[in-house]
């Protein structure tokens, strides 16, 4: 969130106007809406950004910054990142993408035309659970200068020397990581597609997804992050939950071992209800696919399923 927020505060003045997708990361949308539209008063626009003529419609020579997440967190939604650009750099306004899900392994916003990749290193780049932090890339020197002068002189949101270190530990890995959360998590895409009391999955990888070709296009793999919906009672769902033996509940993701968040059971007030900003389904589950064995691990959801 500091790299997000300090992104939204060097580039976006106060009574300025940004274009962002509406589906987005829970802590973003809040950013957005309550301190960079309530706090700094800068008309945020969200649009449905699956569409690169939406954004083409919301945006003009006086937007100051484009935001886009993809895929989000947690409805696995897709934005083409080089069609968006191609429209917004007409207008010369800068693209971020919030790359955190397909971490830089799987996805590289800046070869696709962005201005600004930004990832939570707390996820996949740390992949350990043991560190938060986040990092800003632009190939832009202008928005280099304005990013690092507000971490250094205007923020003084410094990343400790410590979680530097264990976010270099943790890159050594990440691609041998990154192609085991893929693998299991195209497993486990299949065994849920495939059970009756799973009504959809949210999966990339997956040839039901309806962005699947953008994915295969823009994405070099399809990362280990993965939703689906449910088909029960909320009880029966929490019951499911409570049965998972190495799936822990857990809001965090990215890290070697598997977590599940429900939203609407365990970040309530966090839950988008679709005024502005795309609706979580009340039965959404979403996974952090870890790189244990896959077969204990779709053992486990097998055994756990009603
Ligand atoms: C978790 C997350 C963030 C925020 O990261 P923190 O490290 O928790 O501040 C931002 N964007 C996405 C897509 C995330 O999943």
């Amino acid at each position: 969130m500091a790299a997000i927020s300090t992104t939204m505060l060097s580039l976006v003045p106060p009574g300025g106007h940004l274009v962002s997708s509406d589906s987005l990361y829970s802590g973003t949308e809040k950013l957005l809406t309550e301190f960079v539209a309530g706090h700094l008063g800068v008309d945020v626009e969200f649009v449905d950004a699956r569409e690169p003529e939406n954004v083409a419609t919301a945006v003009d020579s006086n937007t100051d910054l484009i935001w886009a997440e993809t895929p989000t967190n947690p409805l696995m939604r897709l934005c083409d990142v080089r069609s968006i650009a191609d429209i917004t750099h007409d207008y010369g306004v800068p693209v971020g993408v919030d790359s955190t899900f397909a971490s830089p392994y799987f996805q590289s916003p800046l070869e696709l035309g962005a201005d600004i990749a930004v990832h939570s290193t707390t996820k996949y780049l740390n992949g350990h659970s043991d560190s938060i932090g986040g990092a800003v890339v632009t190939d832009d020197d202008e928005i280099f200068e304005n990013l690092a002068f507000a971490q250094r002189i205007g923020l003084g949101n410094m990343l400790s020397p410590f979680d530097c270190y264990l976010v270099a530990r943790g890159i050594k890995t990440l691609p041998a990581r990154m192609e085991h959360h893929q693998e299991n998590a195209m497993a486990i895409a299949h065994l849920l597609e495939a059970h009756d009391r799973v009504a959809s999955v949210y999966y990339p990888g997956l040839e039901s997804h309806p962005q699947h070709n953008l994915a295969a296009e823009q994405m070099s793999g399809y990362s280990g992050m993965l939703s689906f919906e449910f088909d029960g009672t909320l009880v029966e769902l929490e019951a499911f939950i409570d049965g998972l033996e190495l799936f822990t509940p857990g809001a965090s993701l990215g890290g070697v071992e598997s977590l599940v968040e429900v939203p609407s059971l365990m970040i309530p007030d966090e839950v988008s209800h679709g005024s502005a900003t795309a609706e979580i389904p009340e039965t959404l589950v979403r996974i952090s696919v870890g790189i244990e064995d896959v077969d204990d691990l779709c053992e486990d959801l097998r055994t756990a399923l009603p």
